[in-house]
């Protein structure tokens, strides 16, 4: 019946940029989706909305100290409520959703994915930090349990799409598209007195906080090209990226015979997240159309590396392997949220997760445990130079 076919979706980071979106799918599809599970780490009051809005089975609030807000205000409702970092891991295990949209940003969404994974359910990934942490273990896992692992992330999700259709025709590389970020052509000696309220103003995505500062920095780009390597295993030469500024052409996949494919459209995420949430098939929408009769012109560049050095560790990073991506977004992590509290200055995070990294003792083949160590060494050595 019409009931059964209704998918089930646990948002883990409702309340964040994807999150809020995603509900706006699922607004927008109520034959299609329901909000089965919802999560959010401290904004109690949005979280509260939505489970009144969405009424979903189940929700979490991360920040303990808000149970008690969050249970009376739905007092009168059905949902059921819990609280705390370990209830994410608890509810992922669950069997009452069909698909989980991982929205979490950051090293903490890792944990309840993996948990999602082992429990056979289908994921649609926005978080990346995922990938970049653990990407070997994530996607062996991801076999072993026949778990499709959907990119939302929009580069992935156009690279994605071209290789719908294509069976086992070798890609030869992919061209990863960059925006170039708020602060394209700009050279160090304008970098360096940019404050974060500058950094937090994208041409042409809003997003949250974190990945706002990281696409300023190129350091997104660089978190991208090691989640392709292992969303469509891929050697670090076939990951090129190339600056596109109009963000029109969200990236390609080039083939063996030299033919290159590529999805465009508008900047828009709703478009990946309905397309993971749905796929294999496509949704009608109404989302504003790419007109070629108004944006007559696509621009391509090489990204400075030079300038933006972010880049260029992330590729060290991913040239490198093991644990060094783990450790190079531990370091970013803290050098990001230190620059978006006015602790640290633009220039200086690139220099800090430079010593962070060639710091760090390098394992070639980490345990999961292992990587959970470095990322902890990663954290605390990178709040000890910074003097947090
Ligand atoms: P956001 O900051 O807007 O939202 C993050 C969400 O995660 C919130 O719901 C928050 O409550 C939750 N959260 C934060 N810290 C947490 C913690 N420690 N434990 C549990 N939950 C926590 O972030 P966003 O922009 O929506 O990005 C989410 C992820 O998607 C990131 O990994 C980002 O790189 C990726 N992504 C985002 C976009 C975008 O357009 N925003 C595009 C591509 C990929
Ligand atoms: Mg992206």
């Amino acid at each position: 019946t019409e009931q059964q076919l209704i998918k089930r979706i646990a948002i883990f980071g409702s309340t964040g940029s994807i999150g809020t979106q995603c509900l706006d799918v699922i607004a927008a599809n109520p034959d299609k989706f329901s909000a089965e599970i919802l999560t959010a780490h401290k904004n109690e009051d949005l979280l509260i909305q939505q489970a009144l809005r969405f009424n979903p089975n189940i929700i979490v609030i991360g920040d303990e100290s808000k149970y008690q807000k969050v249970k009376q205000a739905l007092a009168n409702t059905d949902v059921k409520v819990f609280a705390g970092e370990a209830a994410l891991d608890e509810v992922a295990a669950m069997d009452n959703y069909d698909m989980m949209i991982a929205a979490i940003v950051g090293y903490a969404g890792l944990k309840p994915t993996l948990k999602a994974i082992e429990n056979g359910k289908p994921i649609g990934l926005a978080n990346k930090e995922t990938l970049v942490v653990a990407g070997d273990i994530v996607m062996q896992k991801a076999i072993e349990h026949r778990v499709p692992v959907i990119p939302v992330d929009s580069e992935h999700s156009a690279i994605f799409q071209c290789l719908v259709g294509e069976g086992r025709n070798k890609i030869e590389k992919i061209i990863l598209t960059a925006s170039g970020g708020p602060f394209l052509g700009r050279k160090p000696n304008y970098l360096v007195n940019v404050k974060r309220e500058h950094a937090l103003q994208h041409p042409n995505w809003a997003m949250g906080a974190k990945i706002t500062i990281d696409s300023a920095t190129l350091m997104n780009k660089g978190l991208e090209m090691i989640e392709a390597k292992w969303l469509f295993n891929l050697t670090p030469d076939q990951i090129q990226v190339v600056v596109h500024p109009q963000s029109i052409i969200h990236s390609m996949v080039q083939f063996e015979d030299g033919s290159i494919k590529a999805q465009m459209g508008l900047p828009d995420m709703k478009l990946p997240i309905q397309y993971a949430m749905a796929f294999p098939q496509r949704i009608a929408n109404n989302f504003p159309r790419f007109d070629f009769k108004k944006i007559n012109t696509l621009n391509f560049e090489e990204p400075d590396i030079k300038t933006f050095r972010n880049l260029a560790l992330a590729i060290e990073a991913l040239e490198k392997g093991g644990n060094l991506p783990c450790v190079l977004n531990a370091a970013n992590e803290i050098v990001v949220y230190a620059f978006l509290k006015n602790r640290i200055g633009f220039l200086e995070m690139t220099d800090v997760i430079e010593k962070v990294m060639h710091k760090i003792p390098f394992v070639q083949q980490p345990t999961l445990d292992q990587y959970f160590m470095s990322d902890g060494e990663a954290r605390a050595m990178t709040a000890d130079i910074i003097g947090l």
